[in-house]
């Protein structure tokens, strides 16, 4: 007998007869004499049809009240499953973010869970009963229903999953597991069997959307073992867990992309000490993130200071800059037509070569590199978008990465 927690996304619930296929699953878990607790999203689109409601009303509005209106989405799917698992004959009951209760913080929109107190839904697991809760909600201070942010039902799953002390988390999505890299854009990328919390957390951030960042996070510090799998196959799933449950780590696991990138360079930048503080403090002030970042030596005591933002961000932080330098400078250049790619792996902490073999690949290509930066498990590169599909290629091939 084994406790799991199965966590099902919005396409996995996306019509009637979808909820009736989850409550299938459902019960062939409970069948096999597991006891289960389920954690739901909305129904894919809901939760934006709401957030755009609460737009529509007002362009600003009270961060607590868009937590009241989008976190009923789960509330209809948490009922729905209930009642079809008692059509089953399954002793179902939905639960509330603020019936467990699952404590967050009172940073509405984007809350963090505290606390979770899994006495009561254990009881019931103990008698064969199925709690059924709303992912993506909690209750902040003041009795206040929060939302943990875009995507947060993942991290619902993988924090129940913790505090009731599950052997597993089983997240139901709409890719039948983690690959290699973007199986839409390389044909030979292939399905991992396992995957290793750090590689997954690299590869969240990177822009991989499988699961929500901050699940990861959580997944990693309770050693909670999560499997992503589809809930429209029965073939199995990539598992995310420690290092010591891989026996055989690959150098490089997976190429990951992202285009959400920007690149600006300030050519010119009195060379003196305090201008990096001076670019970067009022984009921190501004909240706008930066990610890569380059500085030359100077050779006529001026050098070129180069640096990354999301692509949205971009307009904002040229303004933020522009109004804040108070170092001289020649002129500002800017390219929203930049990528990143990155390779991921634990191997490469005791391996050499690792970063050259990327370089090869991508000069092969005639690729140039903009910017590489590099940390203990991934090297990232920023090149130019047209060149995303052909870096992808050559770099899975060169990993050995390629399906037989
Ligand atoms: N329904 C929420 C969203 O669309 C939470 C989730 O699905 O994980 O972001
Ligand atoms: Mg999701």
């Amino acid at each position: 007998m084994a406790r799991i927690v199965m966590k099902f996304g919005g396409t996995s619930v996306g019509d009637i007869a979808r909820i009736k296929n989850v409550a299938l699953r459902v019960k062939a878990e409970v069948d096999r004499g597991n006891q289960v607790a389920v954690v739901v999203s909305a129904m894919s689109g809901v939760t934006n049809q709401l957030v755009a409601y609460c737009t529509e009303m007002a362009t600003l509005h009270d961060a607590r009240e868009y937590d009241a209106v989008v976190a009923t989405g789960e509330q209809v799917t948490s009922g729905l499953l209930a009642i079809g698992l008692q059509e089953l004959g399954i002793q179902a009951r939905s639960w509330a973010g603020w019936q467990i209760p699952i404590i967050s913080d009172d940073a509405h929109g984007k809350a963090r869970i505290e606390d979770i107190k899994g006495d009561e839904i254990i009881k019931g697991m103990e008698q064969g009963h199925v709690a059924v809760v709303a992912g993506f909600q909690g209750v902040a201070p003041g009795n206040r229903v929060s939302t943990l942010g875009r995507g947060g039902s993942d991290t619902t799953a993988v924090a129940l999953a913790a505090a009731l002390k599950a052997d597993r988390c089983d997240i139901y999505t709409d890719v039948d597991g983690v690959y290699t890299t973007d199986p839409r854009i390389v044909k030979a990328a292939k399905k991992l069997d396992k995957i290793t919390y750090e590689e997954m957390l690299e590869s969240a951030s990177l822009g991989a959307k499988v699961l929500q960042t901050r699940s990861v996070e959580m997944a990693m510090k309770h050693h909670v073992r999560v499997q992503v799998l589809s809930s429209f196959s029965d073939a199995p799933g990539t598992l995310v867990c420690d290092e010591d449950e891989i026996v055989e780590k690959a150098l490089v696991s997976g190429i990951a992309y992202s285009r959400d990138e920007a690149k600006v360079t300030l050519i010119g930048v009195q060379d003196q000490p305090g201008i990096a503080a001076a670019i970067f403090g009022p984009l921190a002030d501004a909240n706008i993130n930066v990610d890569m970042i380059v500085q030359n030596t100077s050779h006529d005591g001026t050098t070129d200071m180069t640096f990354t933002t999301p692509r949205a961000d971009l307009e904002r932080a040229l303004k933020v800059v522009k109004d804040n330098m108070k170092v001289p400078y020649k002129s500002i250049d800017t390219d929203k037509g930049v990528v990143k790619v990155s390779v991921i792996g634990v191997g490469m902490r005791s391996h050499a070569g690792v970063a050259q073999t990327m370089f090869k690949a991508l000069a092969e290509k005639k690729i140039n590199i903009h910017i590489i930066s590099t940390s203990e498990i991934k090297v990232s590169v920023l090149i130019s978008e047209e060149y995303t599909e052909l870096a992808l290629r050559a770099l899975h091939t060169a990993y050995g990465l390629d399906a037989a």
